[in-house]
């Protein structure tokens, strides 16, 4: 009996580290950017507020009335995440269309992941309410002298949104950005993975670099806290782009845009690819 009440321990993280620390609960790791970090901790007070809720219930309280507070909590998660997301990723892709100068019927923004994200907010919640359900179930059932605790339930949750949310949040930049990119550069254009080169790049990332230029398809997303980017083999644009700037619609830009421009930036991009290939 000892002994399983040891292994639940375990299962529960009963001694996480931590577990009077409230901020903890708005953790976002630094290698998202301060936009990202604050859809993720806009979701984490949600999450929050429910705990603070349950924090103060016995056991009995809890598998009373745990269905329905993380069933609302799935759905304000779900609407939050994928507003705030979408905010972030359009007003990242409104940017980067300026920078192009292409108007916004050209390319669309890639809403994709949205139905992954939605998945995974149902699972971690239906993870989170299974888990605390369990847990108040054991603590009516036996006799044990650790105190109920359901701050590590809500820490697991809270790791499940940083990759969730946010992981999907960067993919979503990631795959609009790649849309402009195969207009401006056409589909099958072929690009170089660059790593930052230091000694933090994994083996992953290091394997991807050695290997010989991709069209975009081909080239799978870095991973969430990477730091990789890709460079097309030459900056020729496509002729759907360059007809696009003909059709006159940013003059400015055109008239501005000299030949000499066109192959130092051509003959740079080329050499900066080839010396990082090295
Ligand atoms: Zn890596």
């Amino acid at each position: 009996m000892v002994k399983q009440i040891q292994e639940l321990e375990d299962y529960y993280l009963l001694n996480d580290e931590d577990d009077d620390d409230p901020y903890s609960l708005f953790y976002a790791p630094s290698y998202y950017d301060v936009d990202e970090q604050l859809v993720i901790v806009a979701c984490l007070m949600l999450l929050e507020q429910r705990y603070r809720v349950m924090q103060s219930m016995t056991p009995q309280e809890i598998v009373d009335e745990v269905d329905e507070i993380i069933d609302s909590l799935n759905t304000e998660l779900t609407n939050t995440a994928l507003s705030k997301i979408d905010d972030t990723v359009k007003s990242f892709f409104d940017n980067l269309m300026n920078e192009y100068s292409i108007p916004s019927n050209y390319v669309a923004q890639d809403t994709s992941m949205y139905p992954i994200i939605e998945q995974s907010i149902d699972t971690l919640c239906n993870q989170l309410k299974g888990e605390i359900k369990q847990k108040s179930m054991f603590f009516i059932d036996n006799l044990t002298k650790d105190t109920f605790n359901i701050l590590p339930n809500f820490k697991r949750a809270i790791r499940r949104i940083i990759d969730g949310v946010g992981g999907n949040l960067i993919y979503s930049k990631e795959k609009s950005k790649r849309n402009i990119e195969e207009f401006v550069y056409g589909e099958d254009k072929l690009y170089y993975w660059i790593t930052a080169n230091d000694e933090k790049v994994c083996a992953w990332c290091r394997m991807q670099e050695s290997l010989p230029p991709r069209t975009l398809r081909e080239m799978p997303l870095d991973h969430w806290n990477g730091r990789c980017e890709h460079e097309p083999v030459d900056y020729m644009y496509s002729d759907e782009y360059m007809l696009m700037l003909a059709r006159g619609e940013y003059m400015d830009e055109i008239n501005s845009f000299t030949p000499e421009d066109a192959s130092m930036s051509q003959s740079e991009g080329r050499i900066q690819a080839e010396r990082r290939r090295i």
